[in-house]
């Protein structure tokens, strides 16, 4: 048996509401789905005072007005959930149970079952329709949360339908709403674990996007959105599998970019370095990974291909940058170096005979590619002669 009466849990409901909902406004930066659901405890709140001050209201705002609040509540906590789990609600779906409630409340304002018949019925199907719209988003969090939520906002949906179904069974218990009554008060302390469980998943589901996004930011190149060295480096650890073999790697440094930047300003080269990465983007496609290991150096992983198909790959790279419209006056060129392996199961080795042939190709006169396995032969080729 519940000792609180309904007045006090009540207001302990209202007052919870409204301290979580200030709670999630002093958050800055806020999401969209967590004003939803701040709108939504605030409503609640209000609504919770409007039933404990019942007896002294006329009956259109003590019960038309209330359950008006009720069902925009609902509504709105509707939204804040579609919009946790990234999906577009139908206005229809926001405003039918709303005018309902409207409707249901004026036609039985003087008969009491019916009325909490109705109104339990629609909150349910609200709360329902929060339950289902959470299976259908993309849900950011762990899927414990997730199926936690689900449970937990379908279980307080179906204590709903059950309180109508009492109030159609056993309609003397609801003769007083605000009463003694163990069926009203497990409602209300459900509901306001309820409120505070949601707030709870709602706030770690905004932390988890936070992360991510934080995560994808720290992956990121500021000026071309390309990969970082550290992102770079991480996903190329990740691809070097076997089926990916032979693995080529490309190191490409822009030819006397330093010129650039004296002759034209900092801002143009950023504008060169920015057009660069795209370009390097367009010709490599979903093929390969490609990353800005810093100033003007970019490094590109092309799993899946062999030194000939590399090759291929860099002299069309090489190719565009040549041919890239930055400033009238300007006309880029990059050198290329390229390293192949069939067997290669760590990147820094391959990452080091790229760079080695791209410091070839700055010094057979820039703007050209070269392959490590080439500078391997002539280097052979060289001491056999000195031999
Ligand atoms: P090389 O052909 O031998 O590669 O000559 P280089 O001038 O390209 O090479 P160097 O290493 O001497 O100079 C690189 C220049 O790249 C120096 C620096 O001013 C410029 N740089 C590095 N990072 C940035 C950047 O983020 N923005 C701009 N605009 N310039 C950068
Ligand atoms: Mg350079
Ligand atoms: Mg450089």
């Amino acid at each position: 048996m519940i000792a609180l009466d309904s007045p006090t849990l009540i207001i302990t409901q209202a007052i919870i509401q409204w301290l979580l909902a200030i709670l999630l406004m002093a958050e800055r930066g806020t999401d969209q789905g967590t004003k939803f659901w701040v709108i939504a405890l605030f409503i609640h709140g209000f609504a919770n005072l409007l039933l404990f001050a019942r007896p002294h209201l006329p009956p259109v705002v003590a019960i038309v007005f209330y359950n008006f609040c009720v069902s925009l509540a609902f509504s709105f906590s509707y939204l804040a959930f579609a919009r946790l789990v990234d999906k577009t609600v139908s206005s229809w779906l926001f405003v039918l149970p709303i005018l309902l409630m409207l409707i249901s409340m004026s036609i039985y304002i003087d008969d009491i079952v019916m009325r909490v018949i109705f109104a339990s019925v629609i909150v349910g199907i609200q709360l329902m329709l929060m339950s289902l719209i959470l299976t259908r988003g993309c849900w950011s969090g762990s899927e414990k949360l997730k199926k936690w939520l689900i449970y937990a906002t379908g279980l307080l949906g179906l204590g709903f339908f059950v309180r109508a179904l009492f109030c159609y069974i056993k309609p003397e218990l609801f003769i007083q709403i605000i009463a003694k009554s163990t069926i009203q008060g497990s409602l209300v302390i459900a509901g306001i674990i309820y409120m505070i469980f949601s707030t709870v998943i709602i706030l770690l589901v905004r932390l988890y996007k936070l992360n991510k996004e934080l995560s994808t930011l720290a992956s990121l190149d500021g000026l071309t959105g390309l990969f970082n060295r550290r992102a770079f480096i991480d996903n190329a650890k990740d691809i070097m599998v076997s089926e990916n073999l032979p693995l080529s790697v490309l190191m490409l440094d822009l030819d006397n970019f330093k010129k650039i930047n004296d002759a034209y300003g900092h801002n143009v080269g950023d504008t060169a370095l920015k057009f660069c990465a795209h370009a390097l983007q367009d010709g490599v496609k979903q093929q390969g990974i490609i990353g800005r290991l810093g100033g003007e150096e970019f490094a590109i992983i092309l799993p899946g291909t062999d030194s000939k198909q590399a090759l291929a790959v860099a002299e069309k790279l090489r190719f565009a940058i040549e041919t890239l419209d930055v400033h009238p006056d300007i006309t880029l060129s990059m050198s290329i170096g390229v390293a192949t392996s069939s067997t290669i199961s760590s990147i820094e080795p391959l990452l080091v005979s790229a760079d080695k042939a791209l410091y070839d190709a700055k010094a057979k006169g820039r703007n050209r590619v070269t392959h490590a396995d080439l500078l391997a032969t002539e280097l052979l080729l060289q001491r056999q002669i000195v031999d």
